[in-house]
């Protein structure tokens, strides 16, 4: 068997903790990468996986990848995930979830949770009855900071669309400019509605396809097949639905300037980086454009947690703050000649004090 720590996903975490309570039948893992700049935040994915194998490398990749997150949004928390392991039935009761809220209160706020696939708002607030290291549950109403993080995710890709279009394209306003937007969900559909307020012309598709039919019915947009919105010619190629699209033949298909959206883990390898800039194709570093959700969810928790309001201002204010670190990595890019997801992988490992 090889040793833990020469698994290749391992990257020195702080502490990863297997849970299982034989009465509930709870499976998990909890993975902190680092706490370094305050406690591991980062959702609960609830799936069922044939090989445990796999939840293990979910832990340890998503729990880095929101040390990196949580550092480039500039938040006071450090990167941590957990995996419950489903059963075959992808049952999830009660007395799982209270069991999970007791190990996450166990680690004495070490590590915040949140959703993530597979968990909702309601199976948050039932860990909550079991600990207080958690966020993403109900708010009080309209402008209020937390809830849902798909709308502020999807206003934290809009502004970073406009300032790759200024980088790219030297233009200012969004008129006209073609985006070619890939899922119409949550974070999609909202992304495309900013859009179009801005005069964008938009070509939507999701597998979904009446799901597509019906936002592009709204915003007066064209739809593609779901196979066909990667070879769209237009200026913004934008991923709001899977991760690991941009491989070799995803790259090779691309007939865009830009590829900006909010998908999580979109380059399918760390060399396709290099084959994208390759092509002459600026790239918004995923865990970079996408982390309205967790600004949203971070705010909410820190909030909650010093007996006040969550500010919705202080969130506005965080998404703003996307485009400046977005043209930080293309500025630094540009003059060390390494691609924008190398260049965003090097600051933050010296947030996290590990460069
Ligand atoms: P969602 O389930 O609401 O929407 C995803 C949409 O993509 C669905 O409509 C689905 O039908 C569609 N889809 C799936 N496969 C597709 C394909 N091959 N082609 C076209 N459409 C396809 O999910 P979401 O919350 O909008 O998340 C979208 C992406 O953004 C995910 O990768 C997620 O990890 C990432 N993300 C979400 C948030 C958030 O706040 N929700 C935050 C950060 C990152």
């Amino acid at each position: 068997m090889t040793a833990f720590w020469a698994e290749p996903d391992f990257d020195a975490h702080e502490c990863v903790q297997l849970v299982h309570h034989r009465a509930s039948g709870l499976t998990a893992i909890i993975a902190i990468h680092s706490t370094h700049l305050g406690p591991a935040a980062g959702g609960t994915r609830f799936w069922h996986y044939a090989d445990p194998a796999g939840a293990m490398r979910d832990a340890l990749r998503l729990s880095r990848g929101m040390s990196y997150k949580n550092a480039m949004a500039g938040l006071p928390m450090g990167g941590g995930k957990a995996v419950i392991l489903a059963g075959a039935d992808a049952a999830k009761t009660p007395a799982i979830l209270a069991a999970f809220g007791d190990a996450v209160d166990a680690l004495g706020g070490r590590y915040i949770t949140a959703e993530d696939v597979g968990i909702t708002e309601a199976d948050m607030v039932a860990v909550s009855q079991r600990t207080k290291y958690v966020s993403g549950l109900p708010v009080a109403g309209e402008g209020s900071a937390g809830g849902d993080p798909g709308p502020f995710t999807a206003m934290g890709i809009y502004h970073g669309i406009k300032a790759a279009v200024q980088h790219k394209l030297g233009r200012d306003s969004l008129a006209g400019v073609h985006v070619a937007v890939q899922g119409t969900g949550s974070v999609g559909g909202g992304v495309a509605r900013l859009l179009a307020k801005d005069g964008a012309k938009l070509t939507l598709a999701d597998i979904h396809a009446t799901r597509a039919a019906d936002l592009a019915g709204e915003l007066g947009a064209n739809v593609v097949a779901s196979d066909a919105i990667m070879s769209v010619g237009c200026d913004v190629f934008s991923p709001n639905a899977l991760g690991a699209i941009l491989d070799e033949d995803g790259i090779a298909r691309l007939d865009c300037a830009i590829v900006a959206g909010g998908a999580n883990n979109q380059l399918a390898k760390a060399e396709h980086g290099a084959l994208l800039a390759g092509r002459g194709i600026l790239y918004a570093p995923d865990y970079v454009i996408n982390a309205g959700g967790i600004i949203s969810v971070a705010t909410e928790y820190l909030a909650r947690r010093d007996g006040v309001a969550a500010d919705i201002n202080e969130v506005r204010k965080r998404l703003a703050q996307i485009p400046g670190r977005l043209n930080a990595i293309w500025r630094e890019s540009d003059a060390s000649g390494d691609s924008s997801d190398v260049v965003a992988d090097r600051m933050a490992q010296e947030l996290i004090g590990r460069g």
